[in-house]
């Protein structure tokens, strides 16, 4: 009975074993996969990362079709941190895609959105929370319609420079036709 008494008092005045969440949230522990953080500078947009993405976390937006310039955008809160787009980017290793080990804090109607440059654009575009999901879906829309307006441009620039080559066979074959011709008249005017 004294034990039990002596032990009700040494957890009443002891601290809780328990982690008071949500006011002190539990630390990830060491090698959590968290949030997936890129490094442009590095990036030589082969798109291995996007397409590997299982849910499509990761897309790019040809922004410039001329010159084919892409911008990457992450979507944290539609991610599954499997590691797929670390394990597929060949410039990992320098650190262009890095999975690190903490979350993004869950997005409440009232929290901000976090902005950091190694989130991609998307992200750091969003201004209120409650926006996220819409503008994801219209970013996805307008990414995939830069896809096929690349796609039209390179099927464009194949048939001009296949015309381009058409026109330049047909300029010298017709040179070739004209100086055996000319050739021909030579020969004709003088013959030996
Ligand atoms: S960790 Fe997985 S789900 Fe997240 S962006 Fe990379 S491939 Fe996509
Ligand atoms: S896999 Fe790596 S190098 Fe390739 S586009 Fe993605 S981030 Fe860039």
């Amino acid at each position: 009975m004294v034990k039990m008494f002596l032990e009700s008092l040494k957890n009443l005045t002891s601290k809780p074993e328990t982690k008071g969440y949500p006011y002190t949230p539990s630390p990830e522990p060491k090698g959590y996969k968290g949030t997936i953080l890129y490094d442009e500078d590095l990036c030589i947009f082969c798109d291995k990362c996007e397409e590997v993405c299982p849910p499509g976390a990761i897309l790019f937006e040809i922004v410039d079709v001329e010159n084919n310039k892409r911008e990457y955008s992450y979507n944290p809160y539609l991610c599954i941190y499997c590691h797929a787009c670390v394990d597929a980017c060949p410039k990992a290793d320098e650190g262009c895609l890095v999975q690190s080990e903490t979350r993004l804090p869950p997005l409440g109607r009232d929290s901000k959105v976090p902005k950091d440059k190694r989130l991609g654009y998307f992200v750091n575009r969003i201004e209120e929370a409650k926006d996220f999901d819409k503008k994801w879906d219209e970013f996805e829309e307008r990414a995939r319609e830069s896809r096929e307006k690349l796609a039209e441009h390179k099927k464009r620039m194949k048939l001009k420079k296949q015309q381009e080559a058409k026109a330049k066979k047909e300029a010298e074959a017709k040179a070739k036709q004209e100086a055996e011709a000319k050739a021909k008249q030579e020969a004709e005017a003088n013959p030996q």
